[in-house]
């Protein structure tokens, strides 16, 4: 998700810039303003209470804040992300939306402020005041709804910088200059964003092969946890012996061992595309572990997809490689391989479920033929990526 908040003093310009903002990244607006001018006009509880503050140029508690806020969010959204405008404008308010953003699964991108000088606000506040209609925008309201922003808002700032997402743009310049400087900074953004694939599928359903391409394809960074470790054993590491142990005990590979393997790779890693994870995270306490580990890389789950294929040509597949050089410890048997299904379906599956309630997954119908599943797989990566972009 792309979350943006536009922030800056009355009058710099944050209504008409994020009409442009909207189309071009299809976001869903939030402005606290014209949230509480609708409650006004429609004469609701929530309108009577703010009227007081905004005609006097006052900002309305935060207690309101977060009453419409939550409103509307609850309502809608089917966007590619938030756009706030007039919102955080206080240090409270900055963390509200922290909370909110966690409630969301995402994270707030960006946000950028509008610089322009006190005396132009003013004077396009009267001038807009001519037309505008708005209860507020006469000269005694401005310079009240200023000092409120010079005192209360401005010290958001430091929030956004100190986390580092803070960005300028000059609000003097003409409009479509200023609009020209904000792509600027979305689009770098943008471009340095990880799209980070999780592939999901019963063992048999193909994931290791289109995996593969998918890397090929779109130049992602293979994370197939199976792999490194089995590489860990091979080359004989520190940690390698301690899986080799956990094998021939027939133990799982403790999460410790798992999270350290993952985090190495991924912090070796200079890839600037993403990574699609394989594998892993197969089990609740691991998804859990994985939402740790991207957000210490500031990123998260782009997409989900699962590989869908029906039980009884699992077997069918296993059972034939099983018999083939590709042969892995789990295809020997018939019974070994009912085994390690059922084993997905009890650890893995519920993971699956997690993530369909988060954010929701794509099932591909995975029974075709390499060619044709990959396709569809690859089709879905795409649309991802250029709707993420
Ligand atoms: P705006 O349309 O953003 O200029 O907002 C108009 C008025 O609504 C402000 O002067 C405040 O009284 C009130 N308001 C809008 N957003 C907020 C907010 N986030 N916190 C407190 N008051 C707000």
């Amino acid at each position: 998700m792309l979350n943006v908040a536009l922030f800056g003093p009355p009058g710099a310009g944050k209504g008409t810039q994020s009409e442009f903002l909207i189309n071009k990244y299809n976001l869903f607006y939030i402005s606290t303003g014209e949230l509480l001018r609708k409650e006004m006009a429609n004469n609701t509880k929530l309108g009577k209470d703010a009227k007081g503050y905004i005609s006097s140029g006052q900002l309305v508690s935060d207690e309101i804040i977060v009453q419409i806020i939550e409103k509307t969010i609850k309502e809608n959204p089917n966007s590619n992300g938030f756009l706030f405008d007039g919102f955080p404008r206080t240090y409270v308010q900055a963390y509200i939306l922290q909370g909110l953003m966690i409630k969301l699964h995402t994270s707030l991108s960006c946000l950028v402020s509008i610089h322009v000088p006190e005396e132009l606000s003013v004077e396009r506040l009267l001038r807009r005041g001519e037309n505008s209609g708005r209860l507020d925008d006469n000269d005694t309201v401005i310079r009240q709804r200023l000092k409120e922003y010079y005192n209360k808002t401005l010290p958001v700032l430091k929030f956004y910088q100190d986390k580092g997402i803070f960005y300028e743009v000059d609000g003097t310049k003409d409009v479509n200059d200023v609009t020209v400087e904000i792509e600027k900074v979305i689009e770098s953004i943008l471009s340095k964003r990880l799209f980070n694939i999780l592939l999901f599928g019963y063992p048999g359903s193909g994931r290791g092969h289109h995996g593969k391409a998918l890397v090929e394809k779109f130049g992602l960074e293979y994370i197939a946890t199976g792999r490194i470790l089995e590489h860990e054993v091979l080359e004989n590491t520190a940690i390698g012996k301690q899986i080799k142990s956990a094998y021939e005990e027939g133990e799982l590979v403790p999460d410790e061992i798992v999270v350290e393997i993952i985090e190495q790779t991924l912090d070796r890693s200079n890839n600037k595309t993403g990574f699609i994870f394989k594998g892993f995270p197969r089990t609740l306490v691991q998804s859990y572990i994985l939402d740790g580990l991207l957000q210490k890389l500031d990123t998260t789950i782009s997409k989900v997809i699962n590989l869908e294929v029906p039980p009884l040509d699992l077997i069918l597949r296993l059972n034939e490689r099983g018999t083939s050089g590709k042969k892995l410890p789990y295809d020997t048997s018939v019974a070994q391989i009912v085994r390690r299904l059922k084993e997905h379906e009890s650890k893995t599956v519920p993971v699956l479920e997690k993530y369909k309630q988060a954010q929701g997954i794509v099932t591909i119908d995975a029974l075709g033929s390499f060619e044709e599943v990959f396709s569809k797989v690859s089709d879905e990566v795409e649309l991802g990526m250029k709707n993420y972009r």
